[in-house]
This record gives C-alpha cells, sequence and structure tokens, in this order.
C-alpha cells in the first residue's frame, strides 16, 4: 500500500507500508528533467509517478541498493533513463541483490513476480551533480549504514535527502560500519546552513535536529557510551537497536584501543 503526497512545489513524495515499518522515495520535477529518489520496494510502488512526470527525461538514483530502495524501477518508463548510483551500488546490483530477490521470491512466490533489478547505468565515487532545470540535485557519498550509501542535497529549496544515512528514531548499523566516516558525513550536513529540510527515507521528516539526533546515537555507540531512547521504540527499532550494539561491540573488539566494552550489550 503505497501514497503520494506533495511536499512543495513541484516535489512529491511516496510512502510504502512494509508491515514493520514504512519506506519513502521522492520525485523531483524540474523544466526539463524529472528525478525519482528511490523506486522503493515493487513496481506498483511507482504508479502515481508517470502522469507527474509527464514527457521530461526521467534520471533515477539509488540512495543505496537495499531491496525496499530499488526495486520498483520497472514501474517506470526506465528504458532510456539515467539511473544513478555510487560504484558499489552497481556492485552490489550483481552481487548480494539478486541473491535477496530470488530469497524472497522462494519465501512468497508471485508476490514478487513483478521485480526486475535495473542496476545503475551511472556512477560516481564522491559526488556529481544534475540539471533538472530550475531545480539541481547534487548527489554525495555517505558510507555507514551501507558502502554504496548516498544522500543528495536540491540547494534550491535546501532540501537534504537523507536515504537510510540518517533515519527516526535511529540508523540501523551493520558490522564493521565506519563509524568515524558516517559521523563525519552527517556532521558536515548538520553544520550547512543551507538545508532546511531533512527527508530521510525512514520515520518523520523534518530539519537539521534528525541529523543532530543520528550523529549522537553514532557517537554513543562509538565511545561504548549508547543513548538509550526516551521515547517507546516499535519492535523493528527495539530489536535494531540490540543490533546496532552488538555492531558496535564487535567494532570495538577489533579496533585497537576501542572503547566498547562487551559488558554493556
Ligand atoms: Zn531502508
Amino acid at each position: 500500500m503505497s501514497t503520494t503526497r506533495s511536499l512543495e512545489s513541484r516535489i512529491w513524495f511516496t510512502e510504502v507500508a512494509l508491515g514493520e515499518y514504512d519506506v519513502r522515495g521522492v520525485l523531483v520535477v524540474g523544466d526539463e528533467r524529472a528525478l525519482v529518489w528511490d523506486t522503493l520496494s515493487h513496481p506498483r510502488d511507482m504508479s502515481r509517478y508517470p502522469p507527474l512526470i509527464g514527457d521530461r527525461e526521467l534520471v533515477i538514483a539509488y540512495s543505496h541498493a537495499d531491496w525496499d530502495h530499488i526495486w520498483g524501477t520497472a514501474g517506470l518508463p526506465h528504458q532510456g533513463a539515467v539511473v544513478l548510483g555510487h560504484r558499489s551500488c552497481l556492485t552490489r546490483c550483481v552481487g548480494d541483490v539478486p541473491v535477496t530477490l530470488r530469497e524472497k521470491q522462494a519465501a512468497e512466490p508471485v508476490a514478487w513476480d513483478d521485480v526486475r533489478i535495473v542496476a545503475p547505468n551511472r556512477v560516481f565515487d564522491g559526488e556529481t551533480s544534475v540539471e533538472l532545470g530550475s531545480m539541481t540535485v547534487t548527489l554525495h557519498h555517505l558510507p555507514g549504514h551501507t558502502r554504496d550509501s548516498i544522500v543528495a542535497f536540491i540547494p534550491e529549496r535546501g532540501l537534504l535527502l537523507m536515504g537510510d544515512a540518517a533515519e527516526t528514531p535511529f540508523p540501523v548499523v551493520p558490522e564493521g560500519s565506519p563509524l568515524a566516516k558516517w559521523i563525519a558525513g552527517l556532521q558536515r550536513w548538520e553544520g550547512d546552513a543551507r538545508v532546511r529540510t531533512v527527508v530521510p527515507a525512514h520515520g518523520a521528516i523534518g530539519g537539521r535536529e534528525i541529523l543532530r539526533r543520528n550523529i549522537l546515537y553514532l557517537q554513543g555507540l562509538r565511545d561504548g557510551n549508547p543513548v538509550e531512547a526516551t521515547d517507546p521504540l516499535s519492535d523493528f527499532y527495539r530489536h535494531t537497536h540490540e543490533s546496532n550494539l552488538r555492531a558496535a561491540c564487535q567494532w570495538g573488539q577489533t579496533r585497537p584501543g576501542g572503547p566498547a566494552s562487551a559488558g554493556r550489550v
């Protein structure tokens, strides 16, 4: 079940309920080109976009290659479209992504038959930009949640699209995550006064306080002094917090002189 709503002039977002959590993608429509930020979990999630895109050139950008962000591409007129992603997003599209799709298809026959993995056909390492006509989207590598994670910034609107690099209440941290790099990447945006609106793929839309909270959470993991939630957590985030603590513990044990201790898990 998906809903598409206007965020501001020429910018829409689509939210899909996936059971344990929701995921959000964004459509940015310029004069000449339209950019879809994540195609979400299934081609049907994209059903509202084609009329909004009209006859503009289509550009698709993947925040990262996790299944709930890139499996809807076949629902768009993507033939001939530029599909942008980090270089390692392309690697994942011929690596773990088809494995996950086969697993889901085996677990739920028919449900995922329409999904086609459409890999990026234009990749970048550090950053790149796309001119949409009266709006620009700049894309920036921000690894941590995954190695291929990127964020998108629209300077004309002060709008920062995070993918899973930041979320509410906190991000999903894998084992071996480069926490220092991730924190530094978030701090860079948190200190950027141009950023007015922060749109994570999971959790509430807000301002730079979302970045601040994610930074504090990751710093807590890094320093062995985890931030405990004050609000009640959903089952998904309760389990995520436990697994984040385990991941940070692994990280502390493998890092020479790392401060994390097994005692807090
Ligand atoms: Zn996600």
